[in-house]
């Protein structure tokens, strides 16, 4: 298949205009439209058709129990897709929406099973990137959009991460790399008695408890499966995120972890492997060999997130067999970084 690859100009409305509406009748005829959103870029299905969704599911070669996030661009459509939609939902939507933020609710006759994992609730998200905005209004479909990369790999945050992963398997990609935050969004769970964060992103524990009377954080989310502690979003139990290499992150106070991978990388360098550092604009000149990068400031938790998808698939370009990552704060959308980055190393932490 070929596919067709649209950048969003600045100043050219016309051309832009176009392109929606090509990317509206993809989705319309039941084919794959990749877009950018203030997240991560997603790769867009018609929701409620099950032969365009189950498209998604072989392009990406995600495994069929891991449900798909319904995307919508106008509030009230929380109500023709879900029969139970409740005071906390409004509540979310008013102040997040539209915003990195999903919702868990009970699904309404109209969402097939085969999206949602077979579970009796769907996923629903209004992102605020325009061009997801715009897409979603001209497609006049539900868009059914899980990350738009290859099942496993980390999650696209540009335009080439997508052609890299899925040029040949979708129909078109619309490129605009204005993807701000780099995590995906937020997952919280309004099913159950008491709202649950399913997935940690830009929107916090704390934001959400500004609005809700109670929240509380899946305790799956951090720690192992291997502990014996399920997460309860079906993707989260998945190796996920994961560079090439194989990843390390060492953790400790700064002193020791910079002594600790400078020795590390010196010890593989000397095996003859090419070895990856992330590390961060305060540290990065304190590494004395291996390929060094900065993620981010440790003054930025944000910079970070905007930055870490990238910076591991850049480690994979390089030919890194190896990659030691220092530990970041878990502050504010640090909870998602980390959360990301501990099954990117499939849990390999290294306390120094
Ligand atoms: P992705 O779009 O690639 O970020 O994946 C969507 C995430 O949402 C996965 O981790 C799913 O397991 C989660 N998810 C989607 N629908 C549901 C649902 N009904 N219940 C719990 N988690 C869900
Ligand atoms: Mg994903």
């Amino acid at each position: 298949m070929k596919t067709i690859i649209a950048k969003i100009q600045k100043d050219n409305e016309l051309e832009n205009k176009e392109i929606y509406r090509r990317a509206g009748e993809i989705l319309r005829g039941g084919g794959l439209v990749a877009f950018p959103t203030e997240t991560v870029y997603g790769l867009g299905a018609d929701a409620l058709d099950e032969k365009a969704s189950a498209k998604i599911y072989a392009a990406k070669g995600r495994p069929s129990d891991n449900p798909l996030i319904v995307h919508i661009a106008d509030k009230k459509d929380l109500y023709k897709l879900s029969s139970c939609v409740n005071d906390n939902a409004v509540r979310l939507a008013q102040a997040f929406w539209p915003g990195p933020l999903t919702m868990i609710l009970k699904k309404a006759d109209i969402v097939p099973a085969s999206i949602t994992g077979g579970l009796d609730t769907v996923a629903i998200r209004m992102p605020s990137h325009p061009v997801a905005e715009k897409l979603i209004k001209e497609a006049g479909v539900y868009v059914a959009a899980p990350s738009a990369n290859t099942s496993g790999r980390p999650s696209p945050t540009r335009a080439a991460h997508v052609i890299d992963d899925l040029s040949g398997r979708i129909d078109m990609i619309i490129e605009d790399d204005t993807v701000d935050i780099g995590v995906e969004s937020t997952i919280v769970d309004l099913s159950e008695e008491v709202p649950t964060i399913l997935r940690p992103g830009y929107i916090t524990e704390q934001m959400l408890s500004q609005v809700l009377d109670s929240v509380i954080t899946d305790p799956g989310i951090m720690t192992s499966v291997k502990a014996g502690v399920v997460p309860k979003a079906p993707g989260m139990k998945y190796k996920h995120y994961a560079p090439n290499a194989d990843l390390a992150i060492v953790e400790g106070s700064m002193e020791h972890v910079i002594d600790y991978i400078n020795t590390a990388v010196k010890e593989k360098e000397k095996q003859g492997f090419k070895v990856g550092i992330m590390a961060t604009d305060e540290t990065k000149d304190r590494y004395k060999s291996g390929m060094v990068y900065s993620v981010g400031s440790r003054k930025s938790e944000a910079s970070v997130a905007h930055n870490l998808f990238a910076q591991l698939r850049a480690f994979d370009q390089l030919g890194a067999q190896y990659i030691y990552s220092e530990s970041f704060s878990t502050d504010n959308v640090g909870q998602a970084v980390m959360n990301r980055l501990i099954k990117a190393a499939g849990h390999t932490i290294i306390n120094v």
